[in-house]
Parts: C-alpha cells; structure tokens; sequence
C-alpha cells in the first residue's frame, strides 16, 4: 500500500468552530477591508508580539517588500546589495521598484549574507542593503548598520522567515530601516496570505497606510502611485486566531527540530543549516548533503519523492540565475551561495507532524 504523502509543510489553522465563530460579526457590520476593526486589532497584538512600535499589515511578504522599498523613494537605477540565497521574491522586489539588484555572496555557516563582502561592492550608486534572515538565520545586524551607516546607506531587512525571532533583547523586526514580514499559508504564522512592514516610527507607519491603499491620503488627496495591498478582514481574523496558539504552534515544531538535530548528529556528510539563534522559531530544517554523505543532493532528493516525502530544493536556483533575469546577473560570482543552493534540501517540518512521519524522514537520511 502506498505510503501518505508527506510535505514540506502543512499550513497551521485555528479549530475550525473557532475561526467560524470570530468572523460572523462581520455579517452584521459588513465592514470587510479597508484597514476595519480586526485589521486594527491585529497590527496592534503584532506590534506586541513582535517587539516592535508598530506593523502595517499588507497582503503579503512580497508586498510588503515592494512597498518597503517604494517608500525609500530611491533613484530609478540605483543599486542594492543583496543575496541570491533566497526566495524570488526578494530579487523581484527590487526589480520590480526598477532598481539594480547587486549580489554578494552568502556565509557557508548559515546562508545569511557575508558582511565582509559588501563593502568592495559599494558604488556611487548604491543606496541600500536588502539582506535576507534566511531560515530564520539572523543576519549580523552590528556590522552590517556598521557599514551602512558609514556609507550612508539605507537597510531594508527581508525577515520573512524570521517572526518572532529576537536579537539582544529586541524584536527582530527593530533591526535596520525596515524589516518586512511574510504570513503566506506555508509560514509559521499566517494569515491565509498576508505580510506586514515593521515601522520603527510613525512616519513610515502612515507612509505604508498610504502606499497599500492607491497612495491616497485624503478623498481627495492622492500622494503617492501607490499600490492596493490591503489586509482583509478574514485574513485579519484568521491572524487573530493563529496568534493565539503561536507558542503551541512554535513548540510543536521544536520537538520536530530536535528529533532532527538528534538524528543528524550522527549522519556523516548531512549538515544542519538552522544553527546560528538562540530564540529560534523553528520555519524551517535546511540541511546541506556535502560529499562526505552516501550520495548527492539529487539521488537523495529522489529517495525522498520515492518514499512519497516531497522534501524542497530551496533555494535552488539561485534568483540571479533564473530564466526571467536572462544573463544579466550572471557575471556577478557568488560561489558560496551556489555551492549552497546546490547542497540543499529542506526537509518536511510542521505543527503536529506525527512521530511516524519525523521517523520516515529519518530513515531515508540513514540510508546506506
Ligand atoms: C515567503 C517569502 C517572501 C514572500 O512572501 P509572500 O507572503 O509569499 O508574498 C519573501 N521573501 C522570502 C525570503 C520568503 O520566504
């Protein structure tokens, strides 16, 4: 008999009467979008839990992103420095804000961007760092603010995978400019799809307001070519209710993260990615399969599909070197990054993954 499929991730939900429960006033106010109650509500319990002074919602991480950047109001053609060791999306955002992406490469320890290598590609042209805390891997925010603020720089944070996390005492989120949250469905904290820029002062709080709702400032002020990126309503109430059980959510992951840990520990060639925090939030389990190990990435990959564990190759390809960006970015050499991207599986982690499930991945790992 074949096996149960097992993924990568498995969206975390609130009980289902729960949920049903906390929406139907909306049948009587009818107030669906446009920044209503619950979309005050959660901005608020997320400044909280985060750490931070305050949290625009959006409709997602990517938007979050895009807008991030817009607000900065950078020179068309100006240059960020960033990493290719990440999702699209932190490439498209720059790309998409007609501004050059400038890749530098990544550390081996834990994919975050290598600080030592920013300063030789500073130019004229540049104007910000856009680095990635990936895999909830804290970037080193010291000596990156070091060097912006020495060149003038500003510092955008994709923190996608990082909610919750902490650094010396302080939300995550308090690093930099601005940090930008994802809360898609595979995130360990969503809100169906959903994202949020962290604002450390109210300016950029009412910039954001505005830059999600068409750039509107009054009925008949219009300030900004802004964008519609808007929470709903229904996603605010799923958020409201997923924050709840976060730290139930984040301990069931734990346990998963460990029985890994344990496992891997005694796998020659398998090495952990997720090492370098101590308020972790366990998004996810990236190992690397170094050729110390009994086959490649991709005969392990495909033992994985085999056994019907659908394990993900991220971040393979590197975004530089996707189809949509041609040759462009090609002559920018990132050979950390790439030796890494093609090492990389992250293994299945979710909120209550069975013991039975964990035991199957580990099994395919030990095999000879
Ligand atoms: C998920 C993710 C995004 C985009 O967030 P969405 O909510 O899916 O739009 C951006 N950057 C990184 C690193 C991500 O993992």
């Amino acid at each position: 008999m074949a096996k149960e499929k097992i993924f990568v991730t498995r969206s975390s939900m609130p009980p289902y009467e729960e949920y049903i429960e906390a929406i139907k006033p909306l049948w009587e106010t009818h107030w669906l979008t446009n920044m209503g109650k619950y979309h005050q509500e959660l901005e608020k319990e997320l400044a909280e839990y985060l750490m931070v002074p305050e949290v625009s919602l959006v409709v997602n991480g990517h938007m979050a992103l895009e807008l991030a950047i817009q607000s900065f109001e950078f020179t068309e053609g100006s240059e960020v420095i960033t990493t290719p060791f990440t999702f699209i999306s932190t490439t498209h955002a720059i790309a998409r804000n007609k501004l050059k992406p400038v890749f530098c490469d990544v550390k081996e320890a834990d994919g975050t961007i290598d600080e030592n290598k920013i300063e030789a590609l500073i130019t004229p042209k540049t104007v910000a760092i856009l680095p990635v805390h990936v895999y909830g891997n804290s970037c080193n925010v010291d000596e990156i603010k070091r060097i912006a603020d020495k060149h003038g720089l500003r510092v955008i944070y994709d923190a996608a995978h990082a909610f919750g996390e902490q650094y010396k005492e302080n939300g995550i989120g308090m690093c930099g400019d601005a940090s930008t949250f994802s809360f898609h469905a595979t995130k360990v904290f969503n809100t169906i799809e959903g994202g949020a820029v962290v604002c450390k002062d109210h300016v950029l709080y009412e910039r954001m307001y505005n830059l999600k709702n068409f750039g509107i400032r009054g009925e008949e002020v219009v300030d900004y070519v802004g964008a519609n990126a808007k929470m709903n309503e229904f996603c605010a109430i799923m958020g409201i209710c997923n924050l709840k059980r976060i730290s139930d959510a984040i301990a069931s992951r734990k346990q998963i993260h460990e029985k890994y840990d344990e496992a891997i520990r005694t796998i020659p060639g398998i090495i952990s990615l997720a090492a370098n925090n101590v308020h972790r939030n366990y998004a996810y389990y990236p190992i690397r399969v170094t050729r110390e190990y009994v086959c490649d990435r991709s005969e392990l990959y495909d033992r994985f599909h085999e056994a019907g564990i659908f394990v993900r190759k991220y971040f393979y390809p590197l975004t530089k070197d996707c189809d949509c960006y041609k040759d462009e970015y090609r002559e920018m050499k990132t050979p950390i990054a790439k030796k890494m991207s093609e090492e990389v599986l992250t293994l299945p982690i979710y909120e209550g993954m069975d013991e039975e499930s964990v035991g199957r991945v580990i099994e395919v790992l030990q095999r000879r």
